[in-house]
């Protein structure tokens, strides 16, 4: 198989030939797509759409999960392409301004990908690692930048502002996935196709058989709306925090250093008075104190990431309404706590909301029902799979729900190809947080190193099947080389 293509002609041109000529487009010089010859179209509903491209390997959703499975396929031998509907890659990692990435907690749970990310943070003046805990902080538009080279670097194509809106299916396979481009509705031809929205839309329209919410409440994990605030003397709030407040949750030192409340965990926090004064005052709300969370970023000076506000649990992450409603809500929340910080918390005096996020923070939403169901279970019992793609061991973190005990020093279970693939659709492999998983086996593989190897390994079962000839639900992750296998079982 060739290596990835790479794109010859201008994105401007590209999206003029899509959009203006109605007809399909190369994206390669001698990997030139069948599409792009035949001036292919399809019928979708009463349109005929052009076949913007004809590739190995499509990818739907570039957060850390699908930005992994691109990078992966394409270095794997794939021609692949990443629809994202944003104009950055990192999914909540950038656009949701989650940061840092938290600790697996699992003793050398880093595959390939993630150790050459961090390598790379590390090369544009990053360190990850603040010598003490192991999550490992970073910084956005860096994160962002690096997703593109390495992107780049292994001919992955990228459409972005480019919104995955439906699939065609036929005979257990999806041919064609239907996108918004900016020049109107297109198709994409592909052999495998990789759900990483998410969200598990891509599975949803294709017939997949998929959860959301918690079986006992119906309610999915509270949404947050995160953002960023700058002018902060974080040197100041050290020393009120940590030093006057004897605050020893984080245990890091400047230039790393994080905040937090939150009253509806066990562990009691030393801003639990403060946050609870501004509810006395009417400054505000009840739901605004009690969830209050900053970490600073590296590389942004003053800058402070705010894990907050949580938006109640009333607004879902599955309706659009109420997710739309939320997002309202939340920004006046978080209005609201930025205006109590900067009056009453030392460090904060001169601060500002310098960036709101642009995508709003699903913890979960839809999930799978695939070949396996990870559940509870799983995490306590440390379970291992011949087909183990990854190992975890972030505790469960329901937000409102369940906040499990961290399994032993050295524990962790792992996550098999299988819950990764289903029956229903044999060129399809999902990946991220929206896997086949119980809600609250999901609140602990969800973040974002767990569902970056996830994805990683997915990239290279795609491409190890593409190769073989064995459909995507098929390929027995056991069977790939050794040497080229992001992850072998612990047994
Ligand atoms: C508030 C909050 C705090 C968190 N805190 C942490 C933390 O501190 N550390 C940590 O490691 N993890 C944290 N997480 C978890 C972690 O950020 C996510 O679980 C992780 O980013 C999931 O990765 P993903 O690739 O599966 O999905 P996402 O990050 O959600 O990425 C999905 C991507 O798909 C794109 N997309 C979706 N639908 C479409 C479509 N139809 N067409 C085209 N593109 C589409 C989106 O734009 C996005 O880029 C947090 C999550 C939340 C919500």
């Amino acid at each position: 198989m060739e290596r990835s293509f790479s794109i010859p002609i201008s994105r401007r041109d590209l999206f003029k030939l899509a959009g203006v000529t109605a007809v399909g487009i190369a994206l390669g010089g001698k990997n030139t797509v069948e599409a792009a010859e035949s001036g292919e179209t399809i019928k979708y509903g009463n349109k005929k759409i052009p076949v913007l491209c004809n590739v190995d390997v499509c990818i739907c959703g570039g957060g850390p999960a699908g930005t992994a499975a691109a990078v992966n396929a394409a270095k794997n031998g794939a021609k692949t392409l990443l629809i994202e509907r944003g104009i950055a890659l990192g999914g909540l990692g950038v656009l949701g301004c989650v940061y840092p990435f938290m600790d697996t907690h699992a003793p050398n749970s880093d595959t390939p990908y993630l150790v050459e990310l961090k390598s790379r943070l590390r090369a544009k003046g990053i360190e990850p690692f603040d010598g003490v805990t192991q999550q490992t902080w970073h910084n956005p538009e860096i994160l962002a930048e690096i997703h593109d080279e390495m992107c780049a670097e292994a001919g992955v194509n990228i459409l972005y502002q480019t919104v995955l809106v439906d699939s065609l299916t036929s005979g257990g396979k999806i041919s064609e996935v239907i996108i918004q481009t900016i020049a109107g509705l297109a198709a994409v031809k592909a052999k495998i196709f990789i759900d990483a929205t998410g969200d598990a839309y891509l599975s949803r329209c294709s017939g997949v058989d998929y959860e959301r919410g918690y079986e006992k409440t119906g309610n999915n994990q509270p949404l947050s709306f995160r953002f960023e605030m700058g002018g902060i003397d974080t040197e100041k709030l050290y020393q009120y925090v940590a030093i006057d407040l004897q605050e020893d949750w984080c245990k890091s030192k400047l230039p790393y250093f994080e905040i937090a409340e939150a009253m509806h965990r066990k562990q009691r926090y030393k801003l639990e008075e403060f946050m609870a004064r501004g509810v006395e005052t009417g400054e505000i709300t009840q739901d605004e104190a009690e969830y209050m969370q900053a970490y600073t970023i590296i590389g942004k000076n003053g800058v402070m990431s705010m894990n907050c506000p949580e938006i109640p649990v009333k607004f879902s992450a599955t309706d659009p309404i109420s997710y739309s409603k939320a997002v309202s809500f939340g920004r006046k929340m978080m209005r609201n706590i930025a205006r109590y910080l900067i009056k009453h918390l030392p460090g904060f005096e001169n601060a500002f909301i310098s960036r709101e996020a642009v995508m709003l923070g699903a913890r979960e939403s839809w999930r799978i029902k695939g070949k396996y169901y990870l559940v509870e279970d799983d995490y306590h019992n440390q379970s291992r799979f011949p087909d183990a793609v990854c190992r975890t061991a972030w505790f469960i973190d329901a937000h409102g729900e369940k906040v499990s005990e961290k399994l032993p020093a050295g524990g962790f279970y792992e996550i098999p190809y299988r819950s990764l693939i289903t029956d229903k659709i044999s060129n399809l492999i999902v990946v991220g947080r929206c896997i086949s998983a119980s809600f609250i086996l999901q609140a602990s593989m969800r973040i974002q190193p767990t569902c970056i190897s996830i994805g990683e390994a997915a990239g290279i079962a795609a491409a190890f099947g593409l190769q073989n000839g064995i459909d995507a639900n098929k390929v027995d992750w056991t069977l790939i080389p050794a040497h080229r296998r992001s992850y072998i079982s612990a047994g």
